[in-house]
């Protein structure tokens, strides 16, 4: 099936915030705007506007009910209205009159503080007034399913090793080939699509931008793989472990500051030494921002996960990192940036890259020593057992959600640093879910329990 309507499909030039949408409704043959935000639990929220009615969503927003989202209002708040930022401006290549904008939260004209994407915004301002821009790329791995039971939907992928394997991936070539397509004619500058590590698994890669580009790029990526994983009769998935002999659904951010032209992290041998204070402040509060980089009950099936059919989880247990090793928290892969492999495929793409500057800065102000989490670049950190002296000092990442939220609650730093808003309301959504998990009478509750 090809879905892939127009090849060599063009944007045209980037938008400015405010351009007028109508025009250029008119001029590229767009019938529809889907004007899109996520809400703090990812969901990605949308309305379709026709483009006769654009002119006026861009004067006065898309209106939604705010409490029939994840963003901790009640039924009796004023509408949220969802202000078109221009600049954002997708049109969607496999469905050309179809184009898709990201908006920002606005409540009785002001800004909704919580809003992901406004959270994400404040941290872009204080790195501004630093002198900075912080540069990310991601990795957002997901599985292809059937559309019918939700298994892996290559019955003959099946090796205990299927990393890159060419027959699995040939298998689902038109549908990744599609994607890739979509992705390069928004200008994502895709370099390369693998089979990942689990049957089923996949990973696209695309060039990294400043990190307000690659977060909105990140919402764009995670909803043209489901749509056309729909359109081709599948059902794509970034649940964190969605089967539980398999590794699960990473999403690694790779990080870079940037000051002009010059990639301040870029040291000799290594990084820099103030990518170290800005590495130092994101290893001191990984235990503490856990709850946001792995945000579900499922995630921590991933994290201090059980042993896979290929042999390792690819996740992280401990706080550590190391070189260019893949069996630490934090990876140095190069000497001008770090990669977190900690995020899951549930983290808030707009949460992800806020988190690495609040923590990292604060890890500049403070002067944070990353030296006391370093392995040397040999160590197989899946082969240290529990209670090694090789482990003193070395933090434990939280084994489930509610210890994860309670870590995040009692960071007062990381309150100061997010803003009391986003903090009240994104550990109240937490323990809500937490409450919903504990009240569901499984299986294994029952298998265990019946006989007792
Ligand atoms: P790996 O699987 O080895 O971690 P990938 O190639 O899958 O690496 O992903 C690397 C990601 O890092 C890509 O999104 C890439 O654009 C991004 N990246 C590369 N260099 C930088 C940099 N200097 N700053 C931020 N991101 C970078
Ligand atoms: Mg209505
Ligand atoms: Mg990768
Ligand atoms: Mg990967
Ligand atoms: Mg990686």
């Amino acid at each position: 099936m090809q879905c892939f309507t127009k090849a060599g499909f063009c944007q045209g030039e980037k938008l400015a915030a405010n351009a007028d949408l109508s025009a250029v409704a008119k001029a590229r043959g767009i019938d529809f705007f889907l004007v899109a935000f996520v809400d703090l639990r990812g969901v990605l929220r949308t309305k379709m506007v026709p483009s006769s009615a654009i002119k006026q969503i861009q004067r006065d927003g898309a209106g939604f009910a705010p409490a029939a989202t994840w963003l901790d209002f009640g039924p009796h708040a004023a509408d949220l209205l969802v202000m078109p930022d221009a600049s954002t401006l997708l049109q969607v290549p496999f469905s050309p009159e179809l184009a898709v904008v990201m908006g920002d939260c606005f409540i009785e004209g002001k800004e909704v503080a919580q809003s992901p994407r406004a959270v994400l915004k404040a941290q872009i301002a204080e790195a501004q007034k630093r002198g900075y821009v912080l540069k990310s790329g991601v990795e957002a791995e997901f599985f292809i399913l059937s559309a019918q039971n939700d298994s892996i939907s290559d019955e003959r992928d099946i090796q205990s090793k299927p990393c890159y394997d060419a027959q699995s991936m040939m298998r689902r070539y038109a549908l990744l080939a599609d994607i890739v397509k979509t992705l390069n004619a928004c200008d994502f500058g895709v370099y390369q699509t693998d089979h990942e590590d689990a049957n089923g698994q996949f990973e696209i890669n695309w060039h990294y931008r400043d990190c307000l580009t690659t977060a909105d790029q990140h919402v764009f990526f995670k909803w043209a793989v489901k749509t056309l994983a729909e359109r081709h009769g599948f059902r794509a998935t970034f649940m964190p472990r969605p089967f539980s002999n398999l590794s699960g659904n990473g999403c690694h951010i790779h990080c870079s500051l940037w000051s002009g032209e010059k990639n301040v992290f870029e040291g000799k041998e290594s990084i820099s030494d103030l990518a170290l204070q800005f590495l130092g402040g994101v290893l001191a509060k990984a235990p503490s921002f856990c709850a946001v980089t792995n945000p579900t009950v499922n995630s921590y099936k991933r994290l201090n996960g059980a042993a896979t059919a290929s042999g390792y989880t690819w996740s992280p247990n401990r706080v550590s990192w190391s070189g260019n090793n893949r069996s630490h928290m934090v990876r140095v892969p190069d000497n001008d940036r770090f990669e977190l492999r900690l995020a899951d495929g549930a983290v808030n793409p707009y949460l992800l890259p806020a988190l690495m500057m609040a923590c990292g800065f604060w890890g500049i102000d403070t002067k944070a020593d990353p030296a006391k989490c370093s392995f040397p670049a040999n160590v197989n950190m899946y082969e240290i057992p529990d209670g090694s002296p090789k482990l003193e000092g070395i933090a434990s990442l939280p084994r489930n959600l509610i210890d994860a939220t309670r870590a995040l609650e009692s960071d007062k730093d990381l309150s100061a640093l997010l803003g009391a808003d986003f903090m009240r309301a994104f550990i109240k959504l937490q323990k809500l879910e937490w409450a919903d998990f504990s009240a569901h009478l499984s299986t294994w509750e029952l298998m265990q329990t019946l006989d007792c």
